[in-house]
Order: structure tokens, then C-alpha cells, then sequence
């Protein structure tokens, strides 16, 4: 299929992308790596007139640390996650977790700036983005500001990010030493979506949960913070009997939406059991 007749405009600055924004407002998009939204355009869910694309803007890839942070650039995409020694090292699981995402060929243009400012439910760098406690930097005409990924996803397709602004940059937490970490993703197929997903982040001392940090894929209109998952482990020991009430509480929090991928009551029992192995993956890695 063809997507409908837009012009298209490749500024080199996220200066010159921000001027374009406020000149062309809500007839513009943001073109990152294209493996959403051509195909919306394509099956004409969106119908921009006109495209800024953000992939001739230099400082908006790569990566690098700054203050005990890892900074990603918007641009990165999966495959440089999944190559990049610094996220390997810092951020294992966002390199662990890229390699699940689709196939080669979108994992060579797809980006962590897309993956979220696309707000789907579906994707998984939202959920990521939580469990690893990461903050966004978003650019507007009156400078930046950073949202947690916490607080970014507001519903299907909703998120935080204003018509005027740019998500520049993810700002991640360098995990402590002895931070396990794990994405448990169900998909159908090599290069799907995930049916359910869970991704843990976990300190243990002295044999009990010190830090942990449960979020969720495709299991209710946006990423999900399992809260209640959380507080089954913090503090205690992890043995069956914890695991398995955190992987209860999840169960209650999700609210998933039936598809080809299976029906309510399907998902909301994967979603314990993804909950259940990563908790266990995770804490095989803690040191
Ligand atoms: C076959 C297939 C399988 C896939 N499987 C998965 C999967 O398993 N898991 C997964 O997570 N994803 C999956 N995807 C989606 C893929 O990861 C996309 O690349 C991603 O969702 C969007 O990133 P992009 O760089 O392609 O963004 P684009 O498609 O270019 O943009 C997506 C949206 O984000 C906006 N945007 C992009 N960058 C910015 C920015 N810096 N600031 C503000 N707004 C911006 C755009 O305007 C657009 O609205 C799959 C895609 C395909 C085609």
C-alpha cells in the first residue's frame, strides 16, 4: 500500500526540527525509524501533510554517561542497544531486551525514541523504561524538561509529549553492582509483538529483596507498573511462596484487551506467569 501524498523536510538540528514543528503544528510528524508510523499512514490511521525527519540530527544518536546515567539518544536504534558497551555494561537489560524486539530488519532502523513516543501499548521499551526507572528528556520552544517513564504513558497511543516537543534523549539510572535484571516476553512467532511481558529489576540483601522494579508489556491500555507485585517482594525472602504471590498480585493489576494473540482470561495468566520466570531470571543474576 501507499501512504498519501505528505512533503517532507530533513532539518539538521533539533533547533531547525523544533522551528519546523511550530511552523507546520498538527499537520506535521516526526519520521524516526518509520516502522509505525508508515504503516498507520499507510493504512491511512494518520494522513500527516507533512514529515520532519529526525534522522539527519546527529546529537540525537548515541550513547554516552553523564552524572551515574546512561543518556541514549532518541535516534539509537535496537541495534546499536543491543551492540552499545555502555548499555551492555550499565543497562544490561535494555541490550538483553532489544534482541526481542521484531526482527534484524527493524531492529536496524527502529528506535528507542520511536518505541516510545508512539505510546503503544504493545511495545516494549515503555515497560523497560519503567522497570529500569528511566527519566525522558523532552525539547519544546521554551527549552526541556524530564518526565519519568512512570509518568509518561497516559493511555493507547497517549503520552505525556506535547504537539511542540522532541523526545531528545532516555536518561537511565546506572544499575548498582549486584542489580539483577530479566524481560520475560510470550509472542507467537520470532518478530511479534508480545502477547505478555514482564520485565524485573532486582537487588537482594542479605537474602531479602532490597529494590525491585515489575512492568509490564501489552497488558492493559499502557505499560504498567506492578506496584502491588512489588510490595509482595520487597522485604522478603525469594522463595515459591513470594514469587508466586507477586505473580498473583499482577495478575490483579492487569487489564488486558482480547485479540488474535488470546482472551482476557489467557493474558491475565500469562501475565503471572511471565512475572514469576523474570523474578526468578533476575535474581539468578544478582551477584
Ligand atoms: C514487523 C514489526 C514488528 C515489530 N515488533 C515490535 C516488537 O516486538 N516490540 C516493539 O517494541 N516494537 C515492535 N515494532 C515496532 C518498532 O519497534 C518501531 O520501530 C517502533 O515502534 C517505532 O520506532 P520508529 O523509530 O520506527 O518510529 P516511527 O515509526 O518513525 O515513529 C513512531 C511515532 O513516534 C513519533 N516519534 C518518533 N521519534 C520521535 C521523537 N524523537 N520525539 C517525538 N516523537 C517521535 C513519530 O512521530 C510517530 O508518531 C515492530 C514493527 C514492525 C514493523
Amino acid at each position: 500500500m501507499i501512504p498519501p501524498a505528505f512533503d517532507y523536510h530533513a532539518p539538521r538540528s533539533v533547533g531547525e526540527a523544533l522551528s519546523l514543528l511550530g511552523s507546520l503544528g498538527g499537520d506535521a510528524k516526526l519520521l524516526a525509524g518509520g516502522h509505525s508510523l508508515l504503516p498507520m499512514m499507510k493504512l491511512r490511521f494518520a494522513q500527516p501533510g507533512h514529515l520532519i525527519d529526525l534522522n539527519r540530527i546527529p546529537e540525537l544518536r548515541g550513547v554516552c554517561e553523564d552524572g551515574g546515567e546512561v543518556v541514549i539518544g532518541a535516534m539509537t536504534v535496537e541495534n546499536e542497544l543491543i551492540a552499545n558497551a555502555i548499555v551492555r555494561a550499565k543497562a544490561p537489560l535494555l541490550s538483553d531486551a532489544a534482541k526481542l524486539i521484531a526482527d534484524p530488519q527493524v531492529r536496524n532502523r527502529g528506535t528507542i525514541g520511536g518505541d516510545i513516543a508512539h505510546g503503544d501499548p504493545a511495545n516494549d521499551h515503555p515497560a523497560l523504561s519503567i522497570a529500569v526507572d528511566a527519566s525522558f528528556v523532552l525539547q519544546g520552544p521554551k527549552g526541556q524538561r524530564r518526565v519519568k517513564a512512570e509518568n509518561f504513558f497516559l493511555g493507547t497511543y497517549s503520552t505525556a509529549l506535547a504537539d511542540d516537543e522532541i523526545l531528545v534523549s532516555i536518561r537511565v539510572p546506572a544499575f548498582a553492582a549486584g542489580t539483577g535484571w530479566a524481560y520475560e516476553k510470550l509472542k507467537r512467532k520470532t518478530g511479534d509483538w508480545a502477547t505478555a511481558a514482564a520485565a524485573v529489576v532486582l537487588r537482594l540483601d542479605g537474602g531479602k529483596v532490597s529494590h525491585v522494579r515489575i512492568a509490564l508489556t501489552n497488558l492493559a491500555p499502557s505499560a504498567l507498573r506492578a506496584v502491588d507485585a512489588e510490595q509482595a517482594l520487597l522485604g522478603q525472602p525469594l522463595n515459591d511462596a513470594t514469587i508466586r504471590a507477586a505473580g498473583a498480585a499482577a495478575m490483579a493489576a492487569v487489564n488486558p484487551a482480547a485479540d488474535l494473540r488470546g482472551d482476557v482470561e489467557y493474558k491475565t495468566a500469562m501475565a503471572g506467569q511471565m512475572v514469576q520466570r523474570a523474578i526468578r531470571a533476575a535474581a539468578a543474576r544478582c551477584a
